[in-house]
């Protein structure tokens, strides 16, 4: 247990992508141990019925060690993937033709492919670029029919099954959502998943039409929208954007195939400097710790990859085949929470920026804000080992993550689905709890059970509670500051 309580204290969340190398119920509990705070399901690898099944688990898992884990449903998009090779992969040669087909059949030769977009064949024209395994592997298109789209390989490699083709300059016919994307949100709303994640948006139209269909679904689950930042048209209508997600995805894997690689540090940057001023959760995603999928330990630049996306200003970091199918899923969460932990304390607070700093999606009240500035100041200037904050929708907790405080908080809701919420915003550690509806003394009784519980205080710490006199009332009017007693309290 004692990297759980270490990471307890973390601020930078983690996003896990389930895979075969995790999805077992102990699996997932070394995970979510080692730090894991969001499961990422990815619909393109896997079956409803699996994750099902991981999502009851992790819920489980979650119960048993009091800490709120959410799911994001990571819904592929107008996303093109390669259908079935042979499971070793398929080794593709300098020269060699391959042959896109709409469907293959039990007879068709190995040259033959097929992806789970039929319509790729007639959107193909004789000269585009294919490319594949994250662009590492390149085809050109030199010939065409009705039912075919034949290539010629340029840069060799090899393929496995289901990776994602990327066509740049190529107009798909696509639509935002697929057949499939649809019968996926679909299951995603029924199990309650908190965070919805949208492939390939284009424009602000695709995150539009995804949040209507929610409205239409009638399901009283109102989940977050996820916008993956992937294609060029993507980052530049980023603001357009920004203006009608909940949460980004810095979804390099694509974005490095899609636009020249050597622009995505930067455009990395600008993303996250743009969602930290509109107080936009951000992760940073793809490719941090890979090598660690076959390897025990990372390479020195993924190491500092992590370390930068920290310091950048990601809410969370993600891992996806690292442990998906990598060798080490527990070791890479770990590395990661270390990592993390490492960097942190050269995180700068936000806390002495001019009150013009750009928050127009935090609608916290003037009030909220000036107590939990208040706070934070008093916190960090008597070394207070907790801030506890109450938060019914959230924003009292976005307010003071915004903030980028060294101290630890906490942030006490009644509402589970506004803990599955903070799971992806940068230092605010959740816990469901009614204590919040109490009264400041009997919200600090809580959080000393709560901390000697998880190791996070000792007798004689100081603790800083902000609250409120009237919890019916929006905004907190309540700054308390007080000290652990000795002994136990039950
Ligand atoms: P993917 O998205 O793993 O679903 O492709 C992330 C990325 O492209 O980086
Ligand atoms: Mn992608």
């Amino acid at each position: 247990m004692d990297n759980y309580v270490e990471h307890a204290l973390t601020k930078t969340k983690i996003v896990a992508t389930v895979g075969p190398a995790c999805d077992s119920y102990e699996g997932l509990q070394r995970l979510v141990t080692a730090g894991v705070d969001l499961f990422r399901l990815n619909f393109a690898h896997a079956q409803h019925d699996v994750l099902s099944r991981v999502v009851a688990d992790v819920r489980r898992i979650a119960e048993e060690l009091d800490r709120p884990v959410a799911f994001l449903a990571d819904l592929s998009g107008p996303k093109i993937r390669l259908g079935e090779l042979p499971e070793d992969g398929l080794e593709v040669g300098k020269d060699q033709r391959y042959t896109f087909v709409r469907q293959r059949t039990a007879d068709s030769p190995p040259e033959h492919l097929d992806s789970t977009y039929p319509g790729l064949v007639d959107d193909l024209d004789v000269d585009d670029r294919v490319l594949l395994a994250d662009g590492t592997v390149v085809m050109r298109v030199v010939e065409t029919d009705a039912d075919s789209a034949t290539c010629i390989v340029e840069q060799p490699g090899l393929l496995r099954s289901r990776q994602g083709i990327n066509l740049p300059n190529v107009k798909l016919s696509l639509p935002s959502l697929t057949d499939k994307d649809l019968e996926d949100l679909a299951w995603a709303l029924e199990n309650e998943i908190g965070f919805i994640g949208l492939s390939f948006v284009r424009d602000p139209e695709d995150i539009r039409d995804l949040r209507r269909r929610i409205d239409a679904s009638g399901a009283t689950h109102r989940p977050s929208i996820v916008a993956k930042i992937e294609k060029p048209e993507a980052v530049e209508r980023l603001d357009d954007i920004l203006a009608e997600t909940d949460v980004v995805m810095v979804a390099r894997g694509d974005l490095g195939v899609e636009v020249d690689i050597a622009r995505v540090p930067a455009i990395q940057k600008r993303i996250i400097r743009k969602c930290n001023e509109l107080r936009i959760p951000v992760i940073t995603a793809t490719q941090m710790l890979d090598s660690m999928q076959h390897s025990e330990l990372p390479t020195r630049a993924e190491a500092s990859d992590v370390a930068n996306a920290v310091l950048d200003g990601s809410d969370a970091v993600m891992l996806s085949g690292e442990t998906a199918i990598g060798k080490h899923p527990n070791r890479t969460v770990a590395m990661m929470s270390r990592i993390i932990h490492e960097t942190e304390p050269l995180v700068v607070s936000r806390k002495e920026l001019p009150l013009g700093f750009d928050r127009q999606k935090n609608t916290a009240t003037e009030m909220t804000r000036s107590v939990t500035l208040g706070a934070i100041h008093a916190a960090e200037r008597l070394g207070a080992r907790l801030l506890a904050v109450t938060t019914r929708s959230g924003t009292t907790a976005a307010a003071v993550s915004e903030l980028r405080s060294p101290i630890p908080v906490l942030a006490l809701t009644d509402d589970p689905r506004t803990a599955q919420r903070l799971c992806v915003c940068w230092g605010v550690r959740p816990v469901v709890t009614d204590a919040c509806t109490g009264s400041p003394h009997e919200i600090h009784d809580f959080i000393v059970r709560w901390g000697k519980a998880h190791g996070s205080v000792e007798a004689g710490d100081l603790i800083v509670i902000v609250a409120t006199t009237d919890w019916s009332r929006p905004g907190k009017n309540v700054m308390l500051v007080e000290e652990v007693p000795n002994g136990t309290t039950t």
